[in-house]
């Protein structure tokens, strides 16, 4: 078919806002779309491969821009003046091609097919000359394009559409097509588990609606993501689960899909973009460790010290994101855990319509954890208070709050919902510690990896005047050059105990124990309650204590302080009031 045809129907659906008459336009083209149907659906989505194939089309605005000037011989400059006065480079060629147009003779008519063909070779075009071979493939487009035809071209061409088909329009479009309205839940249905629109409108062309049915899970190709509903407290959530459910930590990091398919692993983000080349060691421990040939599953990638095992802030992981030249490297420096929630697909085997406890039980039977692969923290609950301290654990593990699974026997893999099956639940505050404290140094635990032989984190404590005690506030691993490290066995030797020296008060036990002497200043990102430490222990809530959230060591030793001179019990309450009034002022 031709695609002016096409291009009509764009230009009618950018002249609609009603999302009805635009289904209607769609539906209607693809009943006569025929053998094109495929490039049809991906014209309309302005791709030319499911995201999922990672294959991107994006060809740079001032290509085109040189491509038009060859085209209708306007000069670059000119062409870019009238860009910044329209804002459309589409409308822009579209105008110029109306004045070309008058005097040219030769052009043959383009087709869908030949449309994407081009497309689809410009997008795979790569390495050196690549641009001049986008540009000539361009050009040739555009010589054989009408004016309305090069809007689209164009703005395809740079990834632009600016016409709005969203996915769910495309999947009304398509149950309308070949079958009815009533079509829309299984087309929907085939979409959540192969978002491959263009392939699921030639199923349904060639085979009814029915042949959806077909439609499987398969490794490779990603599942859109469950999504979590929110409750604002504890109780709702439990209420809401009919009073028993699993609580999950909440693990801040990236969602990755991890599929499994023999010796080739691919990962998926919650976008369902490939992003396997960023994470060569997820690879790898999914390779070895997943124990099953085949399998899907689901989980969050959290940056982490695996040495000290702490969790690290969100953004570090961020900084492996569009990396291509030094990722094992980076791998190295900015370790990920992957901790898995779910699994879709297990053995050949489509989980998705098990119930949650069901899926879990197979997933903890098919993989070894290892340090950078583990199976995420859960426990059934159906006491508030239970709940309440499990959240307080998430939190002081460095994670954003917990989220809530039903556990009934109608508990499946929601592909792509977003219901109250899962109900996530956050700290509803931010908190900004800005003084650094002085903590003294009681303990240390051995270290793993790199730090094997020495310390891999120090248990770290505050004074309490008024019981004249040590009580603990953190593990502190960060922050540390490697000669710092090395040195810690040596100047910690003098304060060496073999028990717990009397003035401590640790619910922890620690490889080595010290006598309060080093004294260390620290910086964190804020102060949050915590049943394992005992600074401030029952005074803001019974069974908690205070700590701090990802502590660092600023570098400073203060040797000049005596331990009883650190930070106090007392100076940490009012850090963590004040932090929290700070908050309140901001959010009154
Ligand atoms: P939000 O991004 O706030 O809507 O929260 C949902 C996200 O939390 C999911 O998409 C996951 O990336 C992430 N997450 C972390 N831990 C879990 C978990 N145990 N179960 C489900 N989602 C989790």
């Amino acid at each position: 078919m031709e695609f002016l045809e096409l291009a009509k129907v764009l230009d009618q659906i950018e002249n609609t806002t009603k999302r009805l008459e635009m289904v209607d336009i769609i539906a209607n083209f693809l009943k006569v779309a025929d053998e094109d149907i495929m490039e049809t659906v991906f014209l309309l989505q302005g791709k030319v491969a499911p995201d999922y194939e990672g294959v991107e089309l994006g060809v740079a605005e001032k290509l085109v821009v040189r491509a038009l000037a060859t085209i209708s011989g306007v000069a670059e400059g000119k062409i870019e003046g009238l860009l910044l006065k329209v804002g459309d480079l589409g409308k822009v060629g579209e105008e110029l091609l109306k004045e070309k147009k008058q005097h040219s003779l030769f052009s043959e008519n383009l087709t869908i097919k030949k449309v994407y063909n081009s497309y689809s070779k410009m997008a795979r075009e790569s390495g050196s000359g690549s641009q001049t071979r986008k540009i000539q493939i361009l050009q040739e487009l555009l010589h054989n394009s009408s004016p309305v035809e090069a809007r689209f071209v164009i703005r395809i061409a740079i990834g632009k559409m600016r016409i709005g088909v969203a996915d769910m329009t495309l999947v009304d479009a398509i149950a309308i097509a070949f079958g009815s309205k009533e079509d829309q839940d299984e087309v929907e249905r085939a979409f959540n588990i192969m978002p491959n629109l263009p392939e699921i409108a030639r199923m349904a062309y060639n085979g009814g609606i029915q042949s959806l049915a077909g439609v499987k899970v398969v490794p490779g190709v990603p599942v859109r993501s469950m999504l979590a509903e929110r409750l604002p407290s504890l109780r709702d959530i439990l209420l809401k689960m009919g009073g028993v459910c699993a609580l999950e930590y909440k693990y801040d990091g990236l969602r990755i899909q991890a599929h499994k398919d023999g010796n080739k692993v691919t990962l998926f983000s919650r976008r369902l973009e490939n992003v396997t080349s960023q994470f060569p060691d997820i690879v790898k421990e999914i390779r070895e460790k997943v124990k099953a040939e085949n399998a899907i599953l689901d989980g969050e990638a959290v940056p982490y010290n695996i040495e000290t095992e702490e969790m690290l802030p969100f953004q570090e992981i961020s900084r492996r994101r569009g990396r291509k030249f030094d990722l094992l490297e980076t791998a190295e420096k900015i370790p990920v855990v992957l901790f898995l929630f779910d699994c879709i697909y297990l053995k050949g085997e489509n989980l998705m319509n098990l119930p949650y406890p069901q899926r879990r039980l197979k997933m903890v039977n098919s993989v070894d954890e290892s340090a950078g692969l583990k199976i995420g923290k859960s426990l059934i609950v159906s006491e508030e208070d239970d709940a309440e301290r499990f959240f307080s654990l998430a939190l002081e593990a460095g994670c954003e709050g917990v989220v809530a699974k039903s556990i009934s026997d109608k508990s499946f893999y929601r592909a792509g919902a977003r219901e109250f099956v899962w109900i996530k639940y956050k700290r509803d505050y931010q908190m900004e510690m800005e003084d650094t404290v002085d903590l003294v140094v009681v303990g240390a635990f051995g270290g793993k990896g790199r730090r094997s032989g020495g310390y891999g984190a120090l248990l770290m404590a505050v004074y309490s005047k008024t019981e004249d005690k040590f009580t603990t506030i953190c593990k502190l691993g960060s922050g540390f050059t490697d000669d710092q490290l090395h040195s810690l066995p040596r100047m910690l030797q003098r304060f060496s105990l073999k028990t717990k020296d009397r003035r401590v008060d640790s619910l922890m036990t620690p490889d080595y124990w010290f006598e309060p002497g080093l004294v260390l200043e620290v910086k964190g990102s804020e102060i949050t309650l915590s049943p394992i430490h005992t600074c401030c222990r029952d005074l803001i809530k019974k069974d908690s204590g205070l700590a701090i959230r990802f502590p660092r060591f600023t570098g400073r030793w203060r040797e000049d302080k005596k331990p009883e001179e650190t930070t106090d019990e007392e100076e940490i309450l009012e850090i963590y009031h004040s932090q929290k009034k700070k908050v309140l002022a901001e959010n009154p």
